[in-house]
């Protein structure tokens, strides 16, 4: 038996608060009749369906992927293009990624069933932090580099400030090597801080998740992620 919001969000449908407002809703079933008792028990063989799709439970599973460039981090894509889905082919349980990379984005990306686990890592006031190298166009330097520290405003919303190391500089080339620590996760936010001082990103590799980083998982591989990493996450 298993209270039914913690239901739906180990189906990875929405976290348990979500899973609530659903409810409240009326756009949860149970058996065929909709369900706004909160504290309804799901016994096995409930068919419980969310806006009239039957949802199945699972346990939760966490995965730890290296994503190479040149795949969507999304379940599926309606334009064809390949997702991270087909790195993990025999993976059973309906598991979709923990926030996002972009398609030509690399590194460490985190797939699981339990809806409440991405809320927990995603949500900005946890603080997670991510570590990202960049490879960038030109020459970083204490000035340029200094606007990262103090907190930008980023497509009309504030990043808190990060933290920044120097890994190399090519002045032949005009390229620099460096790593970023951010918290928050907003969509293309690294390559648009770097932007935004004057270092377009060439290419850019998450290393590290919180607790959690790559140590020799080559590029395209995945393992399962065990109970006392994950505890160690959130
Ligand atoms: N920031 C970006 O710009 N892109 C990513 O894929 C992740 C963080």
């Amino acid at each position: 038996m298993t209270r039914i919001n913690k239901y739906i969000a180990h189906a990875g449908i929405a976290s348990r608060r979500k899973a609530e407002e659903l409810i409240l809703d009326g756009r949860v079933s149970v058996n065929g009749d909709t369900m706004k008792e909160l504290g309804y028990q799901v016994a096995s063989g409930d068919i419980v369906e969310v806006n009239g799709i039957a949802i199945y439970n699972e346990e939760p599973v966490y995965y730890l992927l290296n994503k190479p460039r040149g795949y969507i981090s999304s379940v599926s894509d309606e334009k064809g293009r390949k997702t991270v889905m087909e790195l993990l082919p025999n993976v059973k349980e309906r598991i979709y990624p923990v926030g996002r990379l972009d398609w030509d984005t690399s590194g460490l990306l985190i797939l699981t069933n339990d809806g409440d686990f991405t809320n927990l890592m995603t949500h900005p006031k946890h603080q997670i932090d991510k570590v990202y190298v960049a490879k960038v166009e030109g020459m970083a330097n204490k000035e340029n580099l200094r606007p990262l520290t103090l907190g930008m405003t980023i497509e009309g919303k504030k990043v808190s400030p990060a933290r920044y190391e120097i890994i190399k500089t090519d002045r032949e080339k005009n390229h620099s090597i460096v790593a970023l620590t951010i918290h928050e996760g907003q969509n293309h936010q690294v390559k648009n801080m770097f932007a935004k001082v004057g270092l377009p990103v060439q290419k850019l590799n998450r290393v590290q998740y919180g607790t959690l980083a790559l140590e020799g998982l080559p590029a395209g591989q995945f393992r399962r992620l065990n109970k006392k990493e994950i505890s160690q996450l959130v």
